[in-house]
């Protein structure tokens, strides 16, 4: 093989490694810059002013934009990230979003060049109907929007249960040490009704004192894994029996079938305080 043929993995020897910034928005959203000291990469900017201080701060030059789905929580920021940096925008195929230039659908990539990056997509609907997740696969990250958050799943304001079910299923079949950026810092909570689900299940307890240290600390407590995810999320547990029983015991079950159960879980936490 000549000199030549080897440029993919001459650059990727030569490309530095890769890091995710949690940025802060809104209340409680996280905006995420991947970056490799000089490039960047920005997922679901809802607001562009904490993304344009990060890029000051890291002294980081934006290079493409990507979107799970078409909230404007996740996309407000676009148009004003836009107007300073001519960059491709990733999004869902079947949602309509402005400024999208590389609509996506599951089995599509999103490459960014200037990182060496390559993000599979896959299709996640149940929170919108089009929601997408990407995987850095060779990086072991997930960034999944409003589908899996930490010790949760998003509301179903466009899906339905077995739409969401096969969704969470797709991410929870991801390798177990893969890192969950969800797009919320909604953990404790979350974890505090999944005690509600599964009162004696170890694995919650110890998270939900170690998710309450790090908040303590103002630290966030994303990303998650899947594998702290399918210990303790009742949104990926459904299917227990120790989970239908307490269902059925709450009168919020008439039925053992796991979707009817994933159902009857969400409608509680809708209304959980
Ligand atoms: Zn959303
Ligand atoms: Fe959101």
């Amino acid at each position: 093989m000549g000199f030549s043929d080897d440029g993919w993995s001459m650059r990727m020897s030569f490309t530095k490694p890769l890091s995710v910034l949690a940025v802060p928005a809104f209340a409680d959203n996280y905006l995420w810059l991947i970056h490799d000291g000089v490039h960047a990469a920005v997922v679901d900017p809802g607001d562009a002013a904490p993304v344009f201080a990060a890029l000051d701060e890291h002294k980081l030059s934006l290079t493409a934009i990507l979107l799970t789905h078409h909230h404007a929580d996740h996309v407000g920021g676009v148009p004003s990230l836009l107007r300073r940096f001519k960059v491709p925008v990733f999004g869902p195929r079947t949602e309509a979003i402005a400024g999208v230039t590389q609509a996506l659908a599951e089995g599509d990539h999103a490459t960014i060049p200037e990182l060496g990056l390559t993000l599979s997509v896959l299709d996640v609907p149940g929170h919108t109907r089009g929601h997408i997740a990407y995987v850095a696969a060779r990086q072991g990250w997930l960034f999944c929007g409003d589908t899996l958050f930490a010790g949760g799943c998003g509301r179903l304001f466009e899906g339905t249960p077995a739409q969401m079910t096969g969704s969470l299923a797709k991410l929870a079949a991801l390798p177990e040490s893969t890192q969950v950026y969800c797009a919320h810092e909604y953990t404790l909570s979350n974890l505090r009704f999944a005690r509600e689900i599964e009162p004696d299940n170890d694995a919650l307890a110890a998270r939900i004192q170690s998710e309450q240290i790090k908040r303590d600390r103002g630290q966030p407590t994303v990303p998650s894994t899947i594998a702290l995810e399918k210990s303790t999320n009742p949104f990926l547990r459904y299917s227990q029996a120790n989970i239908i029983d307490r269902l059925i015991a709450a009168n919020r079950l008439a039925v053992r079938e796991p979707i009817a159960a994933f159902a009857a879980i969400r409608e509680w936490k809708n209304s959980y305080r």
